[in-house]
């Protein structure tokens, strides 16, 4: 019988003799003795290979049956793909609400010939006209946030398979774990480790996932000559919270929507994203993710002050960036310089905590001093 993604992270990489340790140790050497010639697998040097990058990669995989590579952060990962499926072609498509650093990232490489555009991608007569134009990489993310929009992965597969683009996705929010685009036709995913995969809000790394051996060589030489990797504490640290993060992402999961069913019903509360509860992305959402993830936003009937007041009321939900943490977390996203959410919308990570304890914060939260 085929053992599921969630037994398999937990088993990733072990050695199953006797004497061998039964967590994985952290491996820190630079450099490792040479036979001389170096056949297939030997370490030499510490940018080239490392053995506890390679238990957090073969975990990695497990999840979506693909191969991994991880790097410095999920923006050095991307910097590696780009940089990879550009050699081609110089026309990149990406979502106008996709996470705001790959946009800018792409943005800089415009002086290096890299010709990107910020497009709706749920305008799928539109994308089509695009790639009908020109050779693109269509550069996917779904959920969107901080407005959990969600994407048909499998029909922007076919519309890139149709017209010879490459097509990638950004699956740091939903994760491995709730979302495989490569199984609906991704050429490769992108991931910030940082966030749920990880989950513990202690470690900045990210990872590409490919079944395209080709494609796998070429993010590697990035890698290897661009040389941003991964720290072997921090690759060993991203596994350890790795090998709960089925675990982890279906209590986030149920406890969001429970949540994002509350706040529909509180007076204060204008709207509420969360992917699957509008009927726009809902039948998507369901067909194409095992659940919403730990994201949700909503817009406050109030002022940005407002939203600040409420957002440093609370006493359990923590205020801060990034996501996906054990802990809750929320942040008034407009505090962002470029970001475009409304003033009064609030994102926030819902952690693994009781719900009850939760939905007792926000509405004390909500209801003021
Ligand atoms: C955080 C994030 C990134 C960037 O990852 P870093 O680890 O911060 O470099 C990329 N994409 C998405 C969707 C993110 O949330």
């Amino acid at each position: 019988m085929e053992l599921d993604p969630a037994t398999r992270v937990v088993h990733a990489g072990e050695r199953r003799e006797a004497g061998e340790p039964s967590a994985p140790g952290i491996e820190i050497a630079s450099a490792f003795l040479s036979s001389g010639v170096t056949p297939p697998g030997e370490y030499v040097y510490g940018r080239h290979g490392n053995a506890t990058w390679e238990d957090l990669e073969s975990a990695l995989g497990e999840l979506e049956e693909a191969r991994a590579l991880v790097f410095a952060s999920g923006l050095a990962a991307s910097f590696a793909l780009l940089m990879a499926l550009t050699e081609d072609r110089a026309r990149v498509l990406m979502p106008g609400d996709g996470y705001f650093g790959v946009r800018r990232l792409a943005q800089m490489l415009a002086k290096r010939g890299i010709d990107a555009a910020a497009i709706d991608m749920g305008d799928l007569a539109g994308v089509e006209r695009e790639l009908a134009a020109q050779p693109c990489l269509l550069w996917g993310e779904s959920p969107t946030n901080p407005f959990l929009r969600v994407l048909d992965l499998e029909r922007l597969a076919k519309l890139a398979q149709q017209h010879g683009a490459h097509f990638v996705v950004d699956n740091t929010t939903a994760t491995a774990a709730l979302q495989r685009p490569l199984e609906l036709g991704a050429h490769a995913c992108v991931y910030s480790l940082t966030k749920s995969s990880s989950g513990h809000s202690d470690v900045v790394l990210g990872a590409v996932t490919t079944r395209d051996e080709k494609l796998l060589g070429r993010v590697r030489e990035w890698r290897d000559n661009a040389g941003a990797i991964a720290g072997p504490f921090e690759a060993w640290v991203a596994l350890r919270g790795l090998r709960t993060l089925p675990l982890r992402i279906e209590r986030q999961s149920s406890s969001a929507l429970a949540i994002a069913r509350h706040l529909e019903q509180h007076p204060r509360v204008l709207h509420v994203h969360y992917p699957g509860i509008d009927e726009h992305t809902s039948t998507v959402a369901l067909r194409q993710m095992r659940a919403g993830g730990p994201l949700l936003s909503f817009e406050l009937d109030g002022t940005a002050a407002d939203a600040d007041a409420v957002v440093s009321a609370a006493k359990l939900i923590r205020p801060a960036t990034s996501f996906g943490g054990v802990e809750s977390s929320w942040e008034r996203r407009a505090r962002w310089k470029g970001e475009s959410a409304p003033p009064s919308l609030i994102r926030l990570s819902v952690g693994i905590e009781a719900p009850r304890d939760l939905i007792a914060d926000i509405d004390a939260a909500l209801a003021g001093p």
